[in-house]
């Protein structure tokens, strides 16, 4: 059985599927996926789907992309994050693509995000672009290491990897790691230790080869795994148990149908 750790299951395009993709991840034996929050605005829809099915969780969070929306606290952050199907805190961390001024407000609110994650004790999915220096400093500032958790949809270098390993970070590869021209990235992907590796679809986004160009969903997480397994020269049964199990050892909030009889597919 796969798990999606990163999933956003309430974006208009797939809002209007659920049952659909609940069945395609049926049939591909996805048996779980983390639908991650990125405002607190959208936070209940995110939350609702982690409610009405036993197999999505949540996660809350304001990613650095989103300027004008509401500023979380720390406060507000452990409150949302008490619910016992959020699993997490994030998605945040520093986007400097999209905003190349490097704003002040981003750090802050990662700063805060940490800082919850901590006080709740639960993971932090991060996401970094463009910001590699300044996501790793505030990691150690702000002692991420005490709360854990993944950096997500991972495209940075060898030396950012390594740096998130030496902090007990988790690295996630998405659907980017199957494009062709990802050289550098399947290079990476060689080096994780397999006890902190994670797969995820990002869904709607990105999706894997060989669906690249369609509306992304966690079904297709498969694809990562397998590639994944081709360059490590692994087994896929291997990436499989693995990644799942460290998803269950990382987001130990969650509790998984992993050590379940294949039956425990249907029936949902
Ligand atoms: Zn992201
Ligand atoms: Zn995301």
């Amino acid at each position: 059985m796969y798990v999606d750790s990163h999933c956003h299951l309430d974006f208009p395009d797939l809002a209007c599927r659920e049952d659909e993709i609940l069945a395609t991840m049926a049939a591909n034996r996805v048996g779980a996926a983390l639908c991650v929050g990125v405002k607190l605005e959208d936070f209940p829809r995110v939350r609702g789907l982690a409610e009405r099915h036993p197999r999505l969780w949540a996660s809350v969070g304001v990613h650095p992309d989103n300027a004008d929306c509401e500023e979380p606290t720390v406060e507000r952050l452990c409150a949302l994050a008490a619910h016992p199907r959020v699993v997490a805190i994030g998605e945040t961390g520093l986007d400097y693509h999209w905003h190349q001024d490097a704003p002040q407000w981003q750090r802050a609110r990662f700063r805060t995000h940490i800082r919850a994650a901590r006080a709740a004790a639960k993971p932090l999915i991060i996401h970094t672009r463009s910001a590699a220096e300044d996501t790793l400093r505030l990691m150690r500032e702000e002692h991420a290491a005490e709360a854990g958790g993944v950096m997500h949809c991972f495209t940075e270098s060898r030396e950012v990897a390594e740096a998130a390993l030496a902090l007990g970070f988790y690295i996630s590869f998405s659907g980017i790691v199957t494009f062709r021209n990802a050289k550098e990235l399947k290079e990476v992907a060689k080096i994780v230790p397999l006890e902190r590796l994670l797969i995820e679809t990002d869904a709607p986004y990105l999706a894997p080869v060989p669906h690249r160009g369609k509306t992304n969903e966690p079904g297709w997480v498969v694809h990562v795994a397998e590639e994944l397994a081709r360059l490590r020269g692994e087994p896929l049964e291997r990436i499989e148990q693995a990644t799942t199990d460290n998803f269950y050892r990382l987001f130990r909030h969650a509790q998984g149908f992993h050590s379940g009889p294949a039956s425990a597919l249907q029936g949902v």
